[in-house]
């Protein structure tokens, strides 16, 4: 039965950085929608045609669109011994439709660990958040730098402030967080799969508390 695990926390939490790791460890296929998303952007492919504005203004893009584009990521072998989910699910309908895949691919989830950290500090590490063009590696000017100023330690590509970390965006996605998001959390926990995990520590204390959580 494939494993999957939803990592659940607010837009600058580290579920990106930390997704990657844990990829890395336990061998899972690291899905994040967000990353999904900003390729079809790049690409100017039909679905990132449509979520642009959407995430630009910092908003969800519409449930119906980010299931079908998870179902048909999930149905991809990579994932048939599970998967790492960094972004998704978002609202409690999207929740709802991975159950629903999850049956049919006879996997299930087995743990939510959130990474729980203030509003205050995520402004912060977003607005000096920069991402490599070619991967998504992410670094912070202040908290995380990279060894060469601009260009990504991992694979010498470009790094650049995404759109969406801009100071007005960033408290919207903050928003948008706090009113559909939070609900998960407490659908989860009743579930008795959640894992709080505090997101102001070092990220290697939170990658240790998530290896432990996971395990
Ligand atoms: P992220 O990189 O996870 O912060 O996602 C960037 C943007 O992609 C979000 O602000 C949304 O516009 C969009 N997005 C990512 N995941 C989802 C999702 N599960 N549901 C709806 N929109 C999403």
């Amino acid at each position: 039965m494939g494993k999957y695990i939803v990592l659940l926390g607010p837009p600058g939490a580290g579920k990106g950085t930390q997704a990657e790791v844990l990829s890395e460890k336990t061998g899972l296929a690291h899905i994040s929608s967000g990353d999904i998303f900003r390729e079809n952007l790049k690409a100017q492919t039909e679905l990132g045609k449509l979520a642009q504005g959407f995430m630009n203004r910092g908003e969800l893009v519409p449930d119906d669109v980010t299931i079908a584009m998870i179902r048909e990521r999930l149905s991809r072998p990579d994932c048939k011994a599970g998967a790492i989910l960094d972004g998704f699910p978002r609202t409690p309908a999207q929740a709802q439709a991975l159950s629903e895949m999850l049956a049919q691919l006879d996997g299930k989830v087995v743990s939510v660990p959130y990474i729980s950290v203030p509003p205050a500090v995520l402004i912060e590490r977003l607005s000096g958040r920069w991402t490599c063009r070619a991967q998504g590696h992410i670094y912070h000017s202040q908290f995380h730098p990279p060894v060469k100023a601009g260009v990504c330690d991992e694979d010498g590509s470009e790094l650049y402030q995404r759109e969406d970390d801009q100071p007005a965006t960033v408290e919207r996605r903050i928003r948008v967080y706090l009113d559909q998001t939070t609900p998960l959390i407490d659908h989860y926990r009743q579930a008795g799969l959640l894992v709080e995990i505090d997101g102001t520590q070092s990220i290697e204390q939170v990658t240790s508390a998530l290896l432990t959580a996971v395990e």
